[in-house]
């Protein structure tokens, strides 16, 4: 098998990893690890959500954050945003990198952000349209990629054409989010490996939650496959509130080490890694169990 020498990270802890935290988490210690993760080498970091306070209150001081990171050149910092409102508030504070957020399961899509699954497609047409004028990049996730607690298997035909319009659109990178932890070892290689296929532009992330440690294949066969960007938290932090049964994220600092092991740079210091898992385990009081 032939494994890339490289591989890219894209960190999600401070947002993806804490948004559920039922506990307001100060600013100050948000601030703390992504200056952490900053230091311990990771280049793509997603920070926190423009999305209303009323839906997700642990991101309201989305506009704090971002004036207090010290921002480090080189360094990728995102925002994810729900809708057009969301873009409007990332590019009044001069946020270089929106991520948006659809599902490939109608119901979930529906559930989630409130719209059909077409809805969503045209408002993240929109957003590139203006992010582009602003030379704001876009990532974009598809959640339940791997299976809908709702409608189960998703088609991959279905998640290949999210993702050829996601492209079309023009988000560079679209990440394939297996939301509630369905994902086995098989899909995590044909899923991925068909989409690769289609997409010609944009680049393919995975994007695992735990489930027993069986996440840790999930991204093995996914790399096996041909994919090189990985998202993960720190602390393998996270859940998705409108999915029951969603666990944390894939722990970064494991799948760093597993890299490590294979010979596989990511351009992460291991031990620095290891403590803003640590750290961040500190600033949660959800159950880190799988
Ligand atoms: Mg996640």
């Amino acid at each position: 098998m032939n494994y890339p020498k490289k591989i890219s990270f894209f960190e999600v802890g401070p947002r993806d990893g804490l948004q559920n935290e039922p506990v307001f988490i100060p600013t100050d210690k948000k601030v703390e690890l992504i200056k952490m993760l900053t230091q311990a080498g990771c280049e793509r970091i997603e920070v926190t959500s423009f999305v209303h306070p009323k839906w997700v209150p642990q991101m309201k001081d989305a506009k704090e954050v971002f004036d207090r990171i010290g921002q480090k050149e080189g360094v990728t910092y995102s925002a994810l945003i729900p809708n057009l409102k969301g873009l409007e508030r990332a590019l009044d504070i001069g946020v270089k990198e929106v991520v948006t957020i659809m599902s490939s399961s109608e119901s979930h899509n529906q559930k989630n952000v409130n719209r059909t699954i077409k809805e969503s497609l045209r408002e993240i047409e929109e957003i590139n349209k203006i992010a582009a004028t602003h030379g704001v990049k876009v990532r974009s996730y598809i959640a339940t990629a791997f299976g809908c607690p709702m409608e189960g298997d998703i088609p991959v035909e279905k998640v290949a054409e999210i993702a050829m319009a996601l492209e079309e659109s023009g988000s560079y990178e679209v990440s394939l989010g297996d939301t509630t932890g369905m994902a086995d070892p098989i899909k995590a290689y044909n899923i991925p490996k068909y989409i690769l296929a289609k997409v010609k532009k944009a680049s393919v992330a995975v994007h695992y939650h735990r489930c027993r440690g069986i996440e840790l294949a999930n991204n093995l066969a996914s790399l096996q496959a041909g994919i090189t960007v990985f998202d993960g938290a720190a602390g393998g932090l996270g859940g998705c509130p409108y999915a029951p049964g969603a666990t944390g994220n894939t722990a970064t600092e494991v799948l760093v080490e597993m890299f490590a092991r294979m010979g596989i740079e990511t351009g992460i210091d291991l031990a620095a890694i290891r403590k803003c898992g640590e750290y961040a385990k500190t600033l949660s009081t959800l159950s880190c169990e799988t």
